[in-house]
């Protein structure tokens, strides 16, 4: 599971390497935006292919929707991604299905950007959870869109905010969450591009079905090359800044 790569290379690449077996990669959308290399976010993601879900930087970035409510920096970047993007590539990006995708083979798994019940939605806490979780098509609920790890849950008629905890942020680390049955879930396997929820590392997430196991990982990456590729591109200092930070 991956979700917001925001053509961050460095990030995506070794999150590829370090990734455990698996069979297919679900891709959780903003494959682009921010970033300095979004063709060859876009080129790596086509390669992956497997599960995808539109972000609305994809639909930003490609002219789908338009950049109103977005951020200064946001929308700059956006801008300088759309001038960036080959055409081939921005009509692959055009064409990315809306979620809830399901997830062929695993009948209760969906996934989406933002909410089920709305792609573009932010689920932050647990307030923003509560509907999605009891009104989702699906008990599992995988998402992205906030950049922060880990998600919701309803079990055993509690809810709950879930977010794996790891001893420190220096190296490579994971976190395993095992699955009621029963419960209603989202899970945001974090961003491989830009975590938000303070921890500098790429996120990603493993999602075993006949286990019934979430596997949350981090992966430290190339930060200063990502970093001097933004400044170098002439994108917004703030978006090379950020990414030290996790914010
Ligand atoms: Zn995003």
């Amino acid at each position: 599971m991956v979700s917001d790569i925001h053509a961050n290379l460095e990030a995506l690449e070794s999150c590829l390497a370090a990734a455990p077996a698996h069979d297919r990669i679900v891709n959780l959308g903003d494959v682009v935006g921010y970033g300095a290399n979004p063709n060859e976010a876009v080129n790596e993601s086509r390669r992956l292919n497997g599960v995808l879900v539109r972000g609305n930087h994809d639909k930003a970035c490609s002219g789908v929707m338009s950049l109103e409510d977005f951020n200064p920096v946001a929308a700059l970047a956006a801008l300088w991604t759309r001038e960036i993007l080959t055409p081939e590539n921005l009509t692959w990006l055009r064409e990315l299905p809306q979620g809830p995708v399901p997830l062929q083979d695993v009948e209760e798994v969906q996934c989406v950007h933002g909410s089920p019940l709305d792609e573009d939605e932010y689920l932050l806490v647990i307030h923003d959870a509560i509907e999605p979780l009891l009104k989702a098509a699906k008990p599992l609920t995988f998402f992205g869109h906030t950049h922060v790890q880990g998600g919701f849950a309803i079990r055993k008629s509690r809810h709950e905010t879930l977010r794996p905890t790891y001893p420190s942020k220096n190296g490579a680390d994971e976190s395993t969450l095992s699955l009621d049955k029963g419960g209603h879930y989202l899970i945001n396997p974090g961003s491989i591009g830009q975590p938000r929820d303070g921890d500098w590392r790429a996120a990603f997430a493993l999602f075993d079905s006949e286990k019934c196991e979430v596997t949350f990982l981090r992966v430290p990456y190339d930060l200063k090359a990502a970093q001097k590729r933004i400044l170098e591109a002439g994108l917004p200092e703030r978006l090379a800044t950020r990414l030290a930070e996790g914010r």
